[in-house]
């Protein structure tokens, strides 16, 4: 919050931020964009400056120039929430999450069938078998990539792992594997440790959640991340399984 306090006509002192100059207490529905997630009344722009990011953002003179066609005001923390009132939209991104039926056209998948000698661990669902048996290994989203037969059974067999199945590769050392007593584990980097995190989900979530996550990377090439865009993503978590907004609450 600044310290400072400004004179506002209609609101006498009060403390301040800044918005783009689309944004006024006469404009109506242009949305609204906040940066700086949990900061107090962050600067804020309209959907036009939004979407100008998105051409603009590639080096700092771009930058620059988006910054000087946004042309910020200050206006006082009253006027801003009645501006912000007036001018947010629901998120226009696409941010649905996928039915099974549509996951499952989505990936990318051959004509195999399970290897017929090779005996899996029992802990294994069923709808994880039928997709392992015909799909090859592909990139869902930066962090998940879903492992074909060969790679998963190639992988388990050098982690050696007697009551977990690696079924998924995240960046680097990071994976994803099914535990005996049927949760999903994700191992994490921080810093030199992996650590493990066990997430009560199902594969059907695993997938839901990955691909959102797909989405999500799509998104973040082209907008900022904004308080609508991390609020409409704890959404669609929360529509998938509550425990996941737990698990990813700090994702963007
Ligand atoms: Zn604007
Ligand atoms: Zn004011």
């Amino acid at each position: 919050m600044n310290e400072e306090l400004i004179q506002c006509d209609n609101h006498y002192l009060q403390a301040f931020s800044i918005v783009c100059k689309h944004l006024s207490k006469k404009s109506e529905n242009l949305g609204f964009h906040e940066v700086e997630i949990g900061a107090y009344r962050p600067e804020a722009w309209c959907d036009a400056c939004n979407e100008r990011w998105q051409l603009q953002n590639d080096t700092e003179t771009e930058r620059e120039k988006w910054e000087d066609a946004c042309d910020f005001k200050i206006v006082c923390v009253l006027c801003y929430d009645a501006i912000k009132a007036k001018n947010e939209l629901a998120p226009t991104f696409d941010l649905d999450v996928f039915t099974l039926n549509e996951i499952v056209n989505l990936l990318d998948q051959k004509n195999t069938s399970i290897k017929e000698n090779f005996v899996f661990p029992h802990f294994l669902s069923q709808l994880y078998l039928n997709i392992l048996s015909k799909q090859n290994t592909q990139l869902i989203a930066i962090e998940c990539q879903l492992l074909s037969l060969d790679d998963a059974i190639k992988i388990n067999n050098s982690s050696q792992k007697k009551d977990e199945w690696i079924f998924a590769t995240s960046i680097e050392v990071e994976y994803w594997s099914f535990t005996s007593d049927n949760h999903i584990m994700y191992y994490e980097q921080i810093e030199n440790n992996v650590i493990a995190k066990k997430i009560e989900i199902t594969f059907e979530e695993w997938l839901k959640f990955a691909f959102l996550l797909k989405k999500l990377d799509f998104i973040q090439q082209k907008y900022l991340v904004t308080v609508s865009l991390q609020k409409a993503l704890q959404q669609r978590l929360q529509m998938i399984n509550p425990k996941l907004t737990t698990y990813f609450k700090d994702i963007i």
